[in-house]
């Protein structure tokens, strides 16, 4: 009997996770697997791009986990440069497009896995497309990025976006010495943060010389005698560029599922059950960017575009279309990042996401330090928490300080996952020493000073 065949769409970090569990679990001759990726790399870290573009590692060999031939060597037949263009789902087939021969042919599955990712946000505006302008969300856009860096004279960056791609690329640019101009749109950068937060990480951002400018939305890129980018246009003013790099946000890759009539849910990812599996498609599972997850503190799905869950959900899928068990429950929105020294942890609900789903909290912000007060290097650190009115439940933490503050987030994230109340959070075991810590870790600190916000609160 022929083996059945897997077909997976997309060669990153969902995709791949997928297809090397799958093999882990079963043979080439009871599942064959055919990966498609229409780019030049598999398995590759984006993460990694504004580091290697800011010249902290090396790339772009180093950010590739794992090459096309090795993947070959696990007996997946990965066809690199090769495009999905149409899946049908009643003929359990895929039509493919061979970028470097202009071929296209069908290619059947018994199962299928929809990996596409996501697409960075490019809105239509005049000189978009002008050389100089840059996106960064492949190895490609990186290596073409350095490429205008090494033929640019000029030393002033412009970034679109301050989100926390926006941020990094912010830092690249400055460690390669630009002068460097982020132009956000929102009130504060980092909008993944409460604004009272993201006005600590504009103040670092001055403090290291971006300038960074609220409220300001791009109308056009100007560009000179010489045809590439000249300056950036917004309704106020005008900010010379020589370099342009856009972060302003992704949104799910999912046109192609879309078109065979897979089910969307109300941020555009696909729709999937706690197995990763399509929602009605026995045989069609996704991961990664291009679906939604649900918020397990919010409880509806969101879309949140991070390596992070697309490796699980790849794990998750592997083990299900390998004949194992696995599932995938939620998030809680964790996130960390940095823009030089400093840090930036997020977990759970804004104070604005609290109240979207109708939860009426409270508000507590510390200062403290990453180190025992006496220690040398000791530096502040900012914790907010929000927690349910009365119940005293968490419902979000951010964090905004030097070393250690942005890992300090994931114990507020097993608290979320745990649904611990603020309260109980007071009386957890956390390690100290002074190069690491005072003898309250902030995040107790924030706790405590959480409860009686929320005893205040109860009892007004
Ligand atoms: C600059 C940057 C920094 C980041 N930093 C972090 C970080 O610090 N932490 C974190 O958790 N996440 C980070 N991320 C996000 C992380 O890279 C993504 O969440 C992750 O790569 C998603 O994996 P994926 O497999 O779902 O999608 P992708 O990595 O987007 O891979 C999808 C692949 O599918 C291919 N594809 C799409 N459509 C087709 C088709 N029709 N046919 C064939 N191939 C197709 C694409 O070419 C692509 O290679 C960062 C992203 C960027 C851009």
């Amino acid at each position: 009997m022929a083996a059945e065949r897997l077909v997976v769409i997309g060669g990153d970090a969902a995709g791949m996770s997928a297809a090397s569990q799958v093999r882990r679990l079963r043979g080439p001759d009871e599942l064959s697997i055919v990966a498609f990726e229409r780019g030049h790399f598999t398995s590759y870290s984006a993460c990694g791009v504004p580091y290697w573009v800011g010249g902290d590692v090396e790339g772009p060999d180093a950010l590739v986990a794992r090459t096309p031939e090795e993947h070959r060597e696990r007996s997946i037949d990965l066809r690199m440069r090769t495009e999905v263009t149409e899946i049908d789902v009643a003929g359990q087939r895929v039509r493919a497009l061979d970028r470097e021969s202009g071929e296209t042919y069908w290619t059947d599955f018994d199962k299928l896995v929809i990996a596409t990712g996501a697409r960075p946000v490019r809105p239509e505006l005049p000189g978009i497309d002008a050389p100089g302008v840059h996106g960064v969300q492949t190895l490609d856009d990186g290596q073409a990025l350095l490429e205008t860096l090494e033929r640019t004279t000029g030393r002033r960056a412009v970034v679109v976006g301050a989100g926390y791609i926006g941020v990094e690329m912010a830092e690249a640019m400055l460690r390669r010495g630009y002068e460097v101009t982020v132009l956000n749109r929102g009130a504060q950068p980092m909008a993944t943060l409460d604004p009272d937060m993201g006005r600590l990480v504009h103040e670092a951002m001055d403090g290291l010389g971006i300038t960074t400018v609220n409220g300001a939305a791009v109308t056009r890129i100007l560009t000179g005698d010489d045809g590439r980018v000249s300056a950036v246009a917004t309704d106020d003013a005008t900010y010379p560029a020589d370099v342009v790099v856009l972060g302003i946000g992704v949104e799910p890759e999912t046109g192609l599922a879309r078109a065979a009539g897979l089910p969307t849910g109300p941020n555009g990812g696909l729709l999937t059950d706690l197995t990763q599996r399509v929602r009605g498609h026995q045989d069609i599972w996704a991961g990664g960017d291009c679906v939604e997850v649900l918020d397990l503190v919010a409880g509806r799905t969101r879309h949140i575009a991070l390596g992070t869950h697309a490796n699980k959900h790849g794990q998750v899928i592997g083990s299900n279309v390998g004949g194992g068990y696995g599932t995938f429950p939620g998030v809680v929105g964790t996130a960390v990042s940095k823009v030089c020294d400093l840090e930036i942890g997020r977990t759970g609900l804004r104070e604005k996401d609290a109240a979207a789903v109708g939860l009426r909290y409270v508000t507590a912000t510390i200062e403290s330090t990453g180190r025992a007060g006496y220690y040398p290097g000791a530096r502040a650190m900012t914790v907010k928490m929000i927690a349910e009115y009365r119940t005293g439940r968490l419902l979000g933490v951010q964090i905004v300080g030097r070393e250690g503050a942005a890992k300090r987030v994931d114990v507020a994230a097993v608290a979320l996952t745990a649904g611990m109340t603020v309260e109980a959070m007071t009386a957890l075991d956390l390690g100290y020493a002074p190069p690491f810590s005072p003898v309250w870790d902030p995040v107790l600190v924030a706790a405590r000073k959480t409860v009686t916000a929320v005893r205040q609160a109860g009892s007004a």
